[in-house]
């Protein structure tokens, strides 16, 4: 029986209700009048059910797919502005015990090489980060309690957040780390990380244990409750998602909604961020299970569709994506991009190290070539971490976005945060249009206190004075 507010993973995820909800969509394909009822409720802000939002992805009008794409972006336009936050993976260890069938990290796959980055290795990575101009970081490792225990995971945290190299420093670190206990969520937090991210892979419970077959992840209760732990263990910015082409997306986009209206319900405070990976080729990974891949027509109206149903909530699109996808989904709903990224063990300081790689990268880009794309876009990449070092988490973050007070403090910290990337990291010419870019948004900054303030940072930015934040 179908309960958000349940700490029981197969009633706050409940299969029978996601059913009805694609069979009620079904029954509702291309219904106008409740389809208008819908994105009037969207328009004010207010987001929308999964049994709303499944109604629109259900839709095939062409004339509604562009009402549904305009609103999207006028949405992503009043709470993010033109601001794209950026950051990169780290990956510290492909060790891994689980049998996940669409990744190279399965424990069965004998032709990668396993490998774990030492604190030495750590720091020549952050360091070749830094170099970049990165100041925000996605760990990631595999899940093998003894070649990469949670105990290495806090100690790469802590020599990750001490690296001063030049100007450059890493000021926040997010972790995607396989599902655990409270005990050691509460390590995670004291250690002073972001965001919790987590993807639930599948919602569907047949397909998720068929997919991991083996290993502690076969577990579907213990994945799916795992932020309920996490959010115990004190961690207030948590990030869900799926591996779209794994499942039905269909199925998957009402269990997404579904777990979002879950933390909202006990814990007060929806999800950070939502991420939208879609599955890429892989080593030793068997193509049928490509079967549910999704077209990019598709991916788009996905992103379109989560950005009016959750607007307060981040979406994060990776470098799995192209160019092309990239600039759609950064339109209608992204505002968070990863760049430069290495999918590999130790990539960033080896350029060479591909072997140990998780899956292909199809932007490859540069960070400084990612920076002057977006300028020349008319966005305005940023590399604000304030919040969280704020102390700005959970439902004081929430209460600040849904109150639009957020954006007085984004655009500053975005501003700021540009400049220094233009003054230590960036090429001539995206230093050039990263000075142009601040110029023109200065006078955005709708309270005129912050405004005067950011004037005087920026003078001491050129000054070399570093780290300015709201
Ligand atoms: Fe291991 Fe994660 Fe890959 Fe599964 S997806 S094999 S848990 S690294
Ligand atoms: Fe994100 Fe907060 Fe920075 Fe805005 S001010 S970009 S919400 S960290």
């Amino acid at each position: 029986m179908y309960n958000s507010k349940s700490k029981i993973a197969t009633e706050f995820i409940d299969h029978q209700e996601i059913l009805a909800t694609l069979e009620y969509a079904k029954q509702n394909k291309n219904n106008l009048p409740l389809i208008e009822t819908i994105l009037e409720k969207a328009a004010t802000l207010k987001g929308l059910t999964y049994k709303e939002a499944i109604v629109l992805l259900e839709c095939d009008s062409e004339e509604i797919m562009q009402k549904i794409f305009h609103l999207a972006e006028t949405i992503k336009k009043k709470f993010y502005g033109n601001r794209i936050v950026l950051f990169a993976p780290l990956y510290l260890s492909n060790y891994c015990v689980n049998g996940c069938r669409y990744c190279p990290y399965h424990a069965k796959n004998k032709t990668i090489p396993r490998k774990q980055l030492t604190q030495e290795e750590i720091v020549k990575e952050v360091i070749a980060l830094q170099d970049m101009g990165h100041k925000r970081l996605a760990l990631e490792t595999g899940e093998d309690p003894e070649n990469c225990p949670l105990e290495y995971v806090l100690k790469s945290i802590k020599t990750i957040y001490s690296i001063k190299h030049k100007n450059g420093a890493i000021r926040r670190v997010n972790v995607n780390i396989a599902a655990t206990t409270v005990e050691n969520y509460r390590k995670l937090k004291e250690a002073g990380i972001g965001t919790y991210i987590l993807f639930q892979e599948t919602y569907h419970k047949e397909t998720y244990e068929y997919l991991h077959p083996t290993g502690p992840k076969h577990n579907y209760a213990y994945h799916t409750e795992a932020m309920d732990r996490a959010m115990e263990g004190g961690i207030d910015d948590v990030g869900i998602g799926v591996l779209f082409g794994l499942n039905l997306y269909k199925y998957d986009f009402v269990g997404l909604l579904m777990h979002a209206q879950h933390l909202e319900d006990t814990n007060g405070v929806g999800p950070h961020t939502i991420s939208v990976p879609r599955i890429r080729p892989a080593d030793d990974v068997d193509v049928k299970d490509y079967s549910n891949a999704i077209p990019d027509e598709i991916f788009k109206k996905i992103v379109a569709i989560l950005r009016i149903a959750v607007p307060y909530t981040g979406i994060i699109v990776s470098t799995r994506e192209s160019e092309k996808t990239r600039a759609d989904v950064i339109r209608y709903g992204v505002s968070q991009v990863s760049g430069g990224s290495k999918t590999s063990v130790g990539g960033y300081a080896d350029s060479k190290e591909e072997h140990t790689e998780q899956f292909e990268v199809s932007d490859n880009r540069s960070l400084d070539d990612i920076v002057g794309w977006l300028l020349e876009q008319g966005y305005i990449p940023s590399f604000c971490t304030a919040c969280y070092r704020e102390g700005r988490t959970g439902d004081r973050f929430m209460r600040l976005v849904k109150t639009g007070q957020i954006a007085n403090v984004c655009q500053a910290n975005a501003l700021m945060t540009l400049k220094e990337y233009a003054e230590d990291y960036a090429s001539e010419h995206t230093a050039e249009l990263a000075h142009k870019r601040i110029e023109e948004e200065i006078h955005n900054i709708p309270n005129p206190k912050v405004k005067e303030i950011v004037i005087e940072n920026l003078h001491s930015l050129d000054d070399g004075k570093r780290d300015f934040r709201f």
